[in-house]
């Protein structure tokens, strides 16, 4: 139901919880999140509230770059298995997303049937076995991304950390993603109140649009790879 990412100098994980937290009003039943720090991938997730996610970690993950979810279950129930963020089977994609994906019965069972082991009853987990699927054929990930979210049909917003990559990849369709835009950091969230305490400079991002954060530079693309131009929005939000 509600999405955060993170990329840039210093911890993340601090600002996925806070941003978080700033997402409750939109209603969940579990949370999650995941940090990339050149050492793997650590993902933290349960069923509850953010409050729980936050007395469940004995201390904050290291990294600077990361993505967090509330859930609002579709597909599964609330368990700390269905919460998000979900990973490919050797734990190197990790995803958050909201919305619903509609042909993931035929894709689970493809991807089984290519090897891939599943945790979960969301129709989420699909999208990181996708992505590992396609990296391993085309050695790209943002190409990768492409091809997963073509893959894809229903509603989604999304975004996916990778092992050993110091990049957010993000892709929306039916669903809301707004990047904002700080002097040292780059967000992503369903909504402004996620990132709102950092920044009011912010992009709408369209359906169909393809986002890769790495800390220095941004960039939007189509589903073709063709570079987007979209014009930065000053929030005025009167809470
Ligand atoms: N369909 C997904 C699930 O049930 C995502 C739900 C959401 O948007 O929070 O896990």
């Amino acid at each position: 139901c509600g999405i955060i990412a993170r990329i840039g100098h210093g911890d993340a994980a601090e600002t996925l919880l806070s941003g978080l937290e700033n997402l409750e009003y939109r209603g969940y039943d579990s949370a999650g999140i995941a940090v990339q720090n050149g050492s793997g991938v650590k993902v933290h997730k349960c069923s509850g509230e953010v409050d729980d996610l936050k007395s469940s970690l004995e201390r904050q993950p290291h990294g600077n770059m990361g993505i967090g979810h509330t859930r609002w279950s579709t597909h599964g129930p609330p368990t700390d298995e269905n919460a998000h963020p979900h990973t490919d089977t050797a734990g190197d994609v990790a995803v958050v997303h909201n919305g619903v994906i509609d042909n993931y019965d035929e894709l689970r069972t493809q991807l089984q049937a290519q090897g891939h082991e599943f945790n979960s009853d969301t129709d989420t987990e699909v999208i990181p076995h996708l992505i590992d699927e396609y990296r391993q054929e085309t050695d790209d990930t943002e190409q990768a991304v492409r091809k997963a979210v073509e893959t894809l049909e229903g509603s989604y917003a999304i975004a996916a950390i990778v092992d050993g990559e110091e990049r957010v990849y993000a892709a929306r369709k039916g669903s809301p993603l707004v990047l904002g835009l700080d002097d040292e950091e780059w967000f992503l969230a369903s909504d402004v109140p996620a990132f709102l305490d950092h920044t009011d400079q912010v992009i709408y991002l369209e359906d169909g649009d393809i986002v890769v954060l790495e800390p220095d530079n941004y960039r939007i693309t189509n589903l073709e790879g063709e570079p987007l131009e979209r014009s930065v929005d000053t929030v005025d939000w009167d809470p």
